[in-house]
């Protein structure tokens, strides 16, 4: 079909249009869904090599749609990103990270993870006022801020600007900052100078390559140069063998995260504990 709009004929296929609907849809449904409380959060493990210790949990959210079921993030986010949601999806995800932290805390005490992982959206990033969100959190749950790693892409903060001192504002306040899937966004290593980065998490996608060609996995070995080299911490994620493991460690990596250490899983036991999406 094509419409005139303003002197100009613009053609729309038919495709995008479904597209549009359908993510409008999907928008629509996160509204219910945020009130409904069909969100949860999974907690994958973050592993010490040497030893394949669970150091940290990087929690992932999960929706239960009414009608369809399990929905992918990698469905939803983008939309909730767009509608504006992710505000407070993100900052129910936040809640829940920090409130679950605590209660292992109480209930493991010294053997409890010594931080969770919570990824945040560019949108998140430039609302105003989201560092002291964070850290009320926080506060609320009686965390200290190391106890948090709040992960960003490069994309997210390659605008520049208002996020850029979200990132800044949260790192003045301690807590620690990871760069998340390093390596395959707008990729510019001067971004680890202008943003203070504690983490460098590297993409499945270099780990991957160890297994197409093992010893040719040549950025998973450049980038633990570049880590170690600005004193950061790697985190290797998508680690699904017991190969890629070893050839990472044998690198000089520290850290990992992907199914052959464990999938993110619910916590049992904790799962009725969760607060409400509606609260506040
Ligand atoms: P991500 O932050 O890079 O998270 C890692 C993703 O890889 C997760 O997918 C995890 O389940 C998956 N994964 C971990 N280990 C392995 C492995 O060994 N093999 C494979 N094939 N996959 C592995 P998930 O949970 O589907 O999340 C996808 C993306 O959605 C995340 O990628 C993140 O960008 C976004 N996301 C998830 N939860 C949140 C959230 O609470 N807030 C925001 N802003 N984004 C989120
Ligand atoms: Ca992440
Ligand atoms: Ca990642
Ligand atoms: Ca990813």
């Amino acid at each position: 079909a094509a419409k005139a709009a303003g002197g100009h004929v613009v053609v729309y296929s038919a495709g995008l249009d479904e597209q549009a609907e359908a993510a409008e849809r999907l928008g629509a449904d996160l509204r219910h869904s945020l009130e409904d409380g069909d969100f949860h959060v999974v907690y994958q493990p973050i592993v010490r090599l040497s030893d394949t210790r669970t150091v940290a949990f990087e929690a992932l959210v999960r929706w239960n749609h009414p009608v369809r079921g399990f929905v992918s993030p990698v469905a939803f986010i983008p939309v909730a990103e767009d509608n504006g949601l992710i505000v407070e999806l993100g900052e129910w995800v936040m809640r829940t990270a920090c409130h679950q932290l605590a209660a292992w805390r109480r209930d493991l005490g010294p053997a409890a993870p010594g931080y969770i992982s919570v990824n945040v959206s560019a949108r998140q990033l430039s609302e105003p006022g989201f560092a002291p969100v964070v850290t009320g959190i926080l506060a609320e749950n009686g965390l200290e801020p190391r106890s948090l790693l709040v992960e960003v892409t490069e994309t997210a903060i390659f605008g520049g600007g208002v996020a850029i001192e979200a990132v800044e504002a949260l790192h003045e306040a301690g807590v620690l900052i990871a760069l998340d899937d390093f390596g395959t966004g707008h990729s510019s290593l001067g971004l680890l100078r202008t943003v203070p980065v504690d983490v460098l998490k590297v993409d499945k996608s270099f780990v991957d390559e160890i297994s197409e060609s093992p010893g040719r996995a040549v950025i998973v070995d450049a980038l633990i140069h570049v880590s170690n080299g600005l004193g950061l911490r790697a985190v290797a994620e998508g680690v699904e063998t017991a190969e890629q493991a070893a050839y990472l460690r044998s690198l000089g990596y520290q850290y990992g995260q992907g199914y052959y250490f464990g999938k993110p899983v619910p916590t049992p036991g904790f799962t009725d504990d969760q607060p409400s999406i509606v609260s506040g």
